[in-house]
């Protein structure tokens, strides 16, 4: 191996750690996702009204703990419901 060898296998080395990052990057957006149309809609916001909030709404699904984002049955592939937010579909969880 000659050392123009050498020096090309270091660039395609670092050539291809770089085109990895943008997918590692994107995969972990795929987790993370709102649903703006629903949101803006129903009148979504991260804090709460009063008592009502989304820990404590029937529609709420929670994340891996209890101050983790989670989902909202009523906001399809939203991922970022916060428990301390609040919408106009608020139900009590029973
Ligand atoms: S319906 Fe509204 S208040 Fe209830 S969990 Fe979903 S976003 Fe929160």
């Amino acid at each position: 191996m000659n050392q123009t060898d050498s020096t090309r296998r270091r660039i395609f080395k670092i050539a291809s750690a770089l085109a990895i990052v943008p997918f590692i990057a994107s995969s972990a957006n795929v987790l993370a996702a709102q649903n703006g149309a629903m949101r803006t809609g129903l009148k979504y916001k991260d804090t709460p009204t009063g008592d009502k909030k989304c820990s404590n709404c029937y529609h709420f699904v929670p994340g891996p703990d209890a101050k983790s984002l989670g989902g909202c049955k009523m906001f399809a592939g939203d991922t970022e419901i916060s428990p301390e937010g609040y919408c106009s579909a608020w139900a009590l969880k029973k």
